[in-house]
C-alpha cells in the first residue's frame, strides 16, 4: 500500500459497482475524481458531517475541519463527541507506526443512492514527523470521507505523498471546492 492511499478494504460489492458505473458514465462538471459516494442531506439544506476528534494536540483537525467547511453543499463541523446518534458522525483517530508507510487511511461504506452509511479516519503519528505533514495529512483523509479522491497537483491536499519533500499543499484546492460543491447539488 502506498502511503497516503485511502483504504478500499471495507467496500462491499455494491459500492464498488456504484464506483464503476460513475467511473463510466458522466463524471461531474468540476472534473474531480471522487470515490464514489457523498452524503445523505436527510431533508435539510446541505449535508452536515461531524468530525469527531480522538486525536492529541499535534493533529490540526480543527483547522482543518474549518477548510473543508467552506464548500458549497456541505458542512463540516468539528466536535470531540457526536451530538446525536442519527448524524454524520465521523470519529478521526490516531496510531503510531513508524513502520507503517500509510500516513493515514480512511475506512468508508456506501449504501443505497451512492450514500456514505458510515467512514472512519485513522491518522498515523509514527509517520508525520512536522506540522506541515500533519495538517496536509488531516486534510487529505477528511476531503476522503467528503467523497473526493487523490488529486495529482501539488495545488491540494488530496495528492498522495510527503508534503514536504513534494511541495503539497496542506489545504483544499479550489477545484476540490468545486468538485465538492457538484457532488452535493442534488435534491437528497
Ligand atoms: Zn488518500
Ligand atoms: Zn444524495
Amino acid at each position: 500500500m502506498r502511503a497516503g492511499t485511502r483504504n478500499l478494504l471495507g467496500l462491499p460489492a455494491v459500492a464498488v459497482a456504484l464506483l464503476t458505473a460513475l467511473l463510466t458514465t458522466a463524471p461531474p462538471a468540476a472534473a474531480g475524481p471522487l470515490i464514489g459516494g457523498h452524503w445523505a442531506k436527510d431533508g435539510l439544506a446541505r449535508a452536515q458531517i461531524y468530525f469527531v476528534d480522538h486525536t492529541g494536540a499535534n493533529w490540526p483537525v480543527g483547522g482543518t475541519v474549518n477548510e473543508w467547511n467552506k464548500a458549497s453543499g456541505v458542512d463540516s463541523y468539528y466536535v470531540t463527541s457526536c451530538p446525536g446518534s442519527w448524524l454524520h458522525c465521523v470519529n478521526v483517530w490516531e496510531w503510531n507506526d513508524s513502520g507503517d508507510n500509510r500516513y493515514g487511511v480512511t475506512f468508508y461504506n456506501i449504501g443505497a443512492n451512492g450514500h456514505f452509511t458510515s467512514a472512519e479516519v485513522w491518522l498515523n503519528s509514527g509517520l508525520a514527523r512536522n506540522a506541515t505533514q500533519t495538517r496536509k495529512t488531516a486534510c487529505h483523509e477528511e476531503g476522503h470521507v467528503l467523497g473526493l479522491d487523490h488529486q495529482f497537483t501539488r495545488t491540494s491536499c488530496l495528492m498522495s505523498g510527503d508534503a514536504v519533500a513534494n511541495g503539497i499543499s496542506v489545504y483544499p484546492s479550489a477545484d476540490d471546492l468545486a468538485t465538492l460543491k457538484s457532488l452535493y447539488a442534488h435534491g437528497n
